[in-house]
């Protein structure tokens, strides 16, 4: 039944698509939300009966108190969503998706993400959609891009797109060469550059404490990307690989399940960031979801409590920690930010704490916190109504009632009354 189910979706979809245009996307009219309750996540506060103003994509004025209500403050013409007490977050950052197509970058919106920092797809479908968010065709969420993870093997689609660079489908080992494929990716105008610095747990016959590259050869990584103005997240497991790449001068360290203390340190003391991605970890221990593999699923019950550990001492060290999933956002995936700021609380964080990962220092990381991260006067759009007081109840973030992204709704759920 399944089975027929999904021919009879895939014919639909097919036919769908033949015959109509697909639902044109929201335009960025003017809107004014009322009687929200806005969290200040700088600092915790929450501006009671608050009036948000957006135009052309960004926040033009916040009020408070009822008499702002429809005041002179609103724009003639402006809709107006009564937000009825609901609490308004900024966006949600996801600073580790491998989301690589329509349909996934709008699961991720719909879960409350406004901006997403690629960890590696193929054809460059991260600056593609970067691109389309960007010329408004469509609401987002905005990509930070990565293109191809640099690996000693490059995913071999990546020929496709750069066949001059062909010399490197023979493996990716000499500073030569990771100089060249950090080059190719530059050259389609990537955001960041996305190493591989220790072997992958996702996958079953590869060791994840494993070191991939020498301190040497990704100090020649991040100094390439440099010349761009580039900065450069590691996937890392190993502690030998993380500090390696610390070191080396990365900005985060993706993963960090075996980080030592003395790596911890050196991050807090270089500023770099640590994105655990531990929802990711949770999935790779349960039936379904990205990861359904049983030989996995015995390394994630050993993987689990190391990568816990790792973060509530990265807190305690004041490491800046920041939200990620990990996932592609996927028909089966069941990682979303949500979610992992609901762990980080688990493991000790407050909720502020939790949400400022998934906002203003995620946002500081990537270097967009003049943009991105906080709901105030001249930032982006991007924000969030969510049923309850999230500084109490760290779960009501998991269901967003209204996703704002660039100024256009994405989902609006505030009203279900006939
Ligand atoms: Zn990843």
């Amino acid at each position: 039944m399944p089975k027929l189910i999904s021919v009879a979706a895939a014919v639909f979809t097919l036919a769908a698509g033949l015959m109509a245009q697909p639902p044109a996307e929201p335009a960025a009219e003017p809107l004014v939300l009322v009687n929200a309750n806005l969290v200040n996540v700088r600092d915790g506060r929450i501006t009671t009966n608050a009036t948000i103003a957006i135009r052309n994509g960004r926040i033009e004025s916040i009020g408070s108190g009822p008499s702002t209500v429809l005041g002179a403050g609103a724009p003639a013409g402006a809709r107006v969503l009564d937000l009825k007490g609901k609490y308004v977050l900024p966006g949600l950052i996801d600073a580790h998706t491998h989301a690589a197509d329509f349909a996934s970058f709008r699961r991720a919106l719909e879960s409350g993400v406004t901006t997403v920092r690629s960890a590696g797809v193929s054809g460059y479908a991260d600056v593609g959609f970067h691109e389309l968010v960007k010329a408004g065709a469509v609401a987002g969420p905005d990509v930070v891009t990565a293109g191809y993870h640099v690996r000693p093997r490059i995913a071999e689609e990546a020929f496709l797109s750069d066949p001059s660079y062909a010399d490197l489908m023979s493996g990716v080992t000499t500073i030569a060469k990771l100089r060249r494929a950090v080059q190719m990716n530059l050259a389609h105008g990537v955001n960041w550059i996305k190493i591989l610095a220790t072997e992958r747990a996702g996958t079953a016959d590869t060791d994840p404490r494993k070191q991939v590259y020498t301190e040497e050869e990704i100090r020649a990584i991040v100094q390439e990307a440099a010349t761009r103005n580039v900065p450069v997240e590691a996937h890392a497991h190993g502690d030998e690989g993380a500090m390696a790449a610390v070191k080396a001068g990365v900005r985060s360290i993706e993963h960090g399940t075996y980080l030592s203390d003395a790596t911890l340190a050196l991050m807090k003391e270089r500023g770099a960031y640590l994105d655990p991605t531990y929802t990711t970890v949770i999935d790779i221990t349960e039936p379904g979801g990205d990861y359904d593999v049983p030989a996995l699923r015995i390394r994630g019950e050993h993987l689990l409590p190391r990568l816990r550990d790792t973060v509530v001492r990265a807190r305690t060290l004041g490491v800046k920690i920041v939200t990620g999933t990990d996932t592609g956002y996927g028909p089966n995936s069941l990682t979303r930010i949500a979610q992992e700021m609901t762990h980080f609380v688990e493991m000790g964080f407050t909720p502020l704490q939790a949400i400022q990962s998934a906002t203003v220092v995620n946002a500081e990381m990537l270097r967009l916190e003049k943009s991105i991260g906080v709901v105030e006067t001249g930032y982006d759009a991007d924000l969030i109504a969510v049923e309850q007081n999230p500084l109490q109840n760290i779960t009501t973030t998991q269901d967003p009632l209204l996703v704002i992204s660039n100024g256009r709704i994405g989902i609006d759920r505030l009203n279900f009354a006939r």
